[in-house]
């Protein structure tokens, strides 16, 4: 997978050259570049930004750099990549919403600071490319740039050839709309607090039901939305009874 990310701070972004994500980097699964937004910028200051037309307060970032920058990123003719625009106005985020981004050729993340870029940016880009404004939650941010950190973890973990077992991503957290059941590891006793007896029992019929209904219970607390929105085919006859 190809991404490009395009920023007013790209130091933000240096944790993508970490951990699992940088691994993959190496490995050639992920080409991935920062690239710094002022370089399409021409005067001397290096302006990116503007006042907002209307009033108000803040300021709201200028078309001309971001056009330029678009077009030497995904340059027309060329196969588009799939522009992905953090806004706390977007559809929030899901793990969905990764599945689908990971099996893009490549992403390009446009990170908008001060109040947002010039709506006409993103309109005209959705006429030669698709389009997704994104949302992390109902919450605003200064910038951008730390839901696309959000964005690429989530994406880069499902790539073919990144996590080491990629068996842990069928039974974890939003895999099949659940919650998963409870961690635990040595020592089997610490603290006064055991781990469940079931665990240890090396039953492993036993304990993919225990983890199953575990699982269940907790997302019926936690989130019974989740619960709510699932399909009547994903929950058996043990699933109800538990
Ligand atoms: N004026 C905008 C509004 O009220 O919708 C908020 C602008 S915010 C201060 C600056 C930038 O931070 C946004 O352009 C977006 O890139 C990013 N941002 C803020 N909150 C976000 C969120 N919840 N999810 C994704 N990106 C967010």
């Amino acid at each position: 997978m190809r991404v490009d990310i395009v920023s007013i701070f790209p130091d933000y972004l240096a944790p993508l050259d970490l951990s699992l994500i940088g691994r993959a980097r190496s490995a050639g699964l992920l080409k991935l570049a920062v690239h710094d937004l002022r370089r399409w910028t021409h005067d001397v200051h290096r302006t990116v930004d503007d006042t907002p037309y209307g009033g108000g307060p803040g300021m709201v970032m200028r078309p001309e750099p971001w056009g330029e920058a678009l077009d030497e990123l995904a340059p027309p003719g060329a196969p588009p990549p799939r522009l992905l625009v953090p806004s706390p106005a977007g559809p929030r985020f899901t793990q969905a919403m990764a599945h689908e981004l990971a099996a893009e050729p490549h992403l390009l993340f446009a990170c908008g600071r001060y109040e947002g870029i010039d709506q006409r940016v993103i309109e005209h880009a959705a006429t030669r490319m698709p389009v997704t404004e994104i949302s992390l939650g109902d919450y605003v941010l200064f910038g951008g740039e730390v839901a696309v950190l959000v964005v690429l973890e989530a994406v880069t973990r499902l790539l073919p050839g990144v996590l080491g077992n990629a068996g842990s991503l069928d039974e974890e957290s939003h895999a099949n709309g659940l919650l998963e059941a409870p961690v635990y590891t040595k020592p089997p006793s610490w603290r006064g607090l055991d781990v469940p007896d079931i665990l240890r029992s090396g039953d492993h019929g036993r304990i993919a039901r225990w983890r199953r209904s575990t699982g269940l219970l907790r997302t019926a607390e936690r989130r019974p939305d989740l619960l709510a929105t699932l399909p009547p085919a994903a929950l058996d006859d043990r699933d109800r009874a538990a």
